[in-house]
């Protein structure tokens, strides 16, 4: 066999590992995130195609699967010295803006100044620089922790289409909804983002329309789903958004969009609308539990008890309302409340560094900033980033492990430096340690990572292309 092949055949293919059983075992911790949020010490789990069939101590695994392990017919990862989690959930991302990192004139600077001095940059995007930076974004995400993730991807310049995020995260092996974004009030009509980067509003309910035809799947375990995303109150028409809440309705998918980011974003909507941010959203009928707004920082009162009474959800981003100084979102008083919450990096201009564990652990330390140190526990984070991401992406069959639901889990090796002394709860050690590496991640009963290794794409291939990639665009931009 050529040197090629066999290394090629140790990664299966997706369709292999939909007959393939994979049975865990021996996790120091297994989180299960159930009903009775139980942590299994010397946990196992048994996966048949993408869904879980059972879970529970190793001890305990029926004779049937271990027949299974011992006549080499079922895939085992032993996960002696790591915990084990359910993967976690990306609510909001605009990954082509991993191009531009750290970018000079956007570093100190508040929300609509920072898309000033970003918007020239991203007219001169092409579907390649989409497809990579989404590979390279996926890859990120994969890394730490993350096996669903959103994306919201606004701009369409130079033929770039939302095609081009669903082909990258069908070759990274992630589960995916894309949020096809739009802008389409541009300067000359007193919105924020320059005329040359703005769509015209027939063309994009059009194509929102063949892509839902095209690429949605509602059923369970679906890898891939649609959603519909004008990008903000500030960048789309009021016409454009009840358009939009009509056709996902008609089609039976989510909504998404930016609300309420910061002073600013608020001052817009009662100067523009005479409406409160969470009023502009009721009077456009962007309210339910088909909808999630990103950011909500500056969520008021009565905006809370209407996301909580209809079942709204938020996607908080700390790390990006921190890097922008747009203030600390109440995450606190929405639990409470009942406001379904889930966690996201945020676009990578907006929070460099997008790390999903390290996002639950910023969702701690934030709400802890500003309401005390009890606010938010290492657990509730996790549970954040987890149940409430997919409660936010209105699915049931993600975000904890036990029969029935996908097999999406992430383990971390607890013999890592920034985990040591922490033995005595490694659950609470993931969240309140340095962020580490995941060492196995599957998803959809796939093992995508192993040995803390990405197994469905070159990673240094896809970094040497991005920096070229990058580089090319600040040239053209210049
Ligand atoms: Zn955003």
């Amino acid at each position: 066999m050529p040197a090629a092949v066999s290394a090629m055949s140790s990664i299966p293919t997706a369709q292999e590992t939909r007959t393939v059983m994979l049975i865990v075992t021996n996790a120091d911790v297994l989180v299960t995130m159930d009903a009775a949020r139980r942590e299994i010490p010397g946990g196992a789990l048994v996966a048949e195609g993408p869904a879980i069939a059972w879970v529970g101590p190793t001890a305990e695994l029926p004779e049937a699967y271990r027949r299974r392990m011992d006549d080499g017919s079922a895939q085992v990862l032993d996960m002696r010295g790591h915990v084990v989690i359910p993967g976690l959930v990306n609510t909001h991302h605009h990954m082509y803006q991993s191009l531009t990192r750290a970018v000079p004139a956007a570093q100190d600077a508040e929300l609509f100044a920072w898309l000033n001095g970003l918007y020239l940059l991203w007219s001169h995007l092409t579907p390649e620089m989409i497809r990579v930076s989404t590979s390279t974004a996926m890859a990120e995400l994969m890394l730490s922790g993350c096996t669903t993730t959103s994306d919201h991807l606004y701009l369409y310049p130079n033929g770039a289409r939302l095609d081009d995020s669903i082909e990258a995260a069908a070759r990274m092996g992630m589960r995916f909804h894309a949020a096809r974004g739009s802008m389409s009030v541009g300067r000359a009509k007193g919105g924020l983002p320059p005329d040359s980067v703005v769509e015209d509003e027939a063309a994009i309910l059009a194509d929102s329309q063949r892509l839902i035809e095209q690429y949605h799947d509602d059923s369970r375990h679906a890898m891939l789903r649609i959603v519909l995303a004008p990008c903000s109150p500030f960048s789309v028409s009021r016409d454009l958004m009840r358009e939009s809440a009509v056709l996902a309705r008609h089609y039976g998918v989510s909504l998404h969009t930016h609300l309420a980011e910061n002073d600013n974003d608020v001052a817009y909507s009662r100067e523009a609308f005479g409406l409160t941010p969470a009023q502009y959203a009721e009077d456009l009928g962007w309210v339910g539990h088909d909808v999630w707004h990103a950011h909500c920082v500056k969520l008021d009162e009565e905006g809370i008890a209407l996301f909580a009474r209809t079942g709204t959800g938020v996607a908080h981003c700390p790390c990006s309302n921190m890097r922008l100084a747009s203030g600390i979102a109440p995450v606190r008083a929405m639990r409470d409340a009942g406001v379904p919450v889930g966690l996201g990096v945020d676009g990578s201009a907006s929070n460099d560094g997008a790390h999903m564990l390290g996002e639950v652990r910023q969702a701690m330390l934030l709400q802890r900033v500003g309401y005390g140190p009890a606010a938010m526990s290492a657990r509730e984070a996790l549970e954040i980033a987890t149940l409430g991401g997919a409660r936010v992406l209105n699915r049931d069959d993600i975000g904890a492990l036990a029969p029935g639901m996908s097999a999406d889990f992430v383990a971390f090796d607890m013999s890592a430096v920034g985990y040591a002394g922490a033995g005595h709860d490694p659950v609470a050690a993931l969240v309140f340690c340095t962020p580490g590496k995941v060492a196995t991640s599957v998803i959809n009963g796939r093992v995508v990572v192993r040995a803390g290794e990405l197994l469905t794409a070159s990673l240094p291939q896809v970094l040497v292309r991005h920096r070229e990639l990058a580089r090319e665009l600040f040239e053209a931009a210049r």
